[in-house]
């Protein structure tokens, strides 16, 4: 199976390109996709840059020119929920985007006409994800990630989107590749380890923990991907 794993940042797919070992290189519309097998798999890796529109153009390239059957996304987030400590892994039932306004026509907000305020990611790799986690031992959380083009480092910020949209966790780039991988008819998974609280701290933890956490995501996805069936 072609299965696509992306990150943000060069350093969460870093731990996953070491693990592969050798790979092939293709640069297109400004990024690098690493190619490989892996656990029976061919797999296209790339880090897309922060952010929506970075990561929404890396995603459809691997759709759109990879063919890629599955798409996984690791990387790092902020925590909302209390139970969600650094280092904690959480992966996405459903998607949205925070910052996503057009109240002001009487829309909800993180909705846009003909989409939804929330995407769902594929069931069949949450169980898969689930039963890895009691394999290996560790927590999973399951819970609702909220993405947005803003680092949030506040607790007024944080407070509003966990109330607006139930969010559990907060990032940059999870709603935008959910959005692309929903039109493409791509399943899709997102997984996080926390590296911060998107509060006053923020900006201190994610430099302290961004290495950590992300290898704690990376370690994980690729076990699951030796799970996936061919
Ligand atoms: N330090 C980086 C910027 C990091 S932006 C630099 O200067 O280049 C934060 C990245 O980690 C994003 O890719 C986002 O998805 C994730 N993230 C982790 N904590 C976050 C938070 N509190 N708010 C928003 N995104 C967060």
């Amino acid at each position: 199976m072609k299965i696509a794993i992306m990150g943000a940042m060069r350093e969460e797919i870093d731990p996953i390109l070491e693990t592969v070992g050798t790979y092939t290189t293709l640069e297109h519309a400004g990024n690098i996709f690493y190619e490989c097998t892996y656990g029976g798999h061919e797999l296209v890796i790339a880090y897309s840059k922060i952010g929506k529109v970075f990561s929404a153009i890396t995603a459809s390239v691997m759709c759109e020119r990879f063919g890629a059957e599955k798409l996984l996304f690791s990387g790092v987030a902020g925590g909302i929920s209390k139970e969600l400590k650094i280092g904690d892994l959480v992966m996405a039932s459903s998607l949205c985007q925070h910052d996503v306004d057009i109240t002001a026509f009487g829309h909800p907000y993180g909705f846009i006409p003909e989409g939804s305020v929330m995407i769902e990611a594929d069931q069949e790799l949450r169980s898969l994800a689930a039963e890895v986690a009691v394999d290996m031992g560790v927590d999973l959380y399951e819970g609702i990630i909220a993405t947005g083009d803003q680092f949030v480092a506040s607790s007024e910020r944080k407070g509003w989107i966990e109330s607006t949209f139930q969010a559990d966790a907060l990032e940059m780039e999870g709603g935008s590749v959910a959005c692309v991988c929903h039109n493409f008819g791509v399943p899709f998974f997102v997984l996080r380890s926390i590296s911060d609280t998107a509060d006053g701290d923020a900006g201190i933890d994610f430099d302290t923990f961004l290495q950590s956490s992300a290898k704690i995501s990376a370690t994980f996805i690729l076990e699951m991907v030796k799970r996936l069936g061919h």
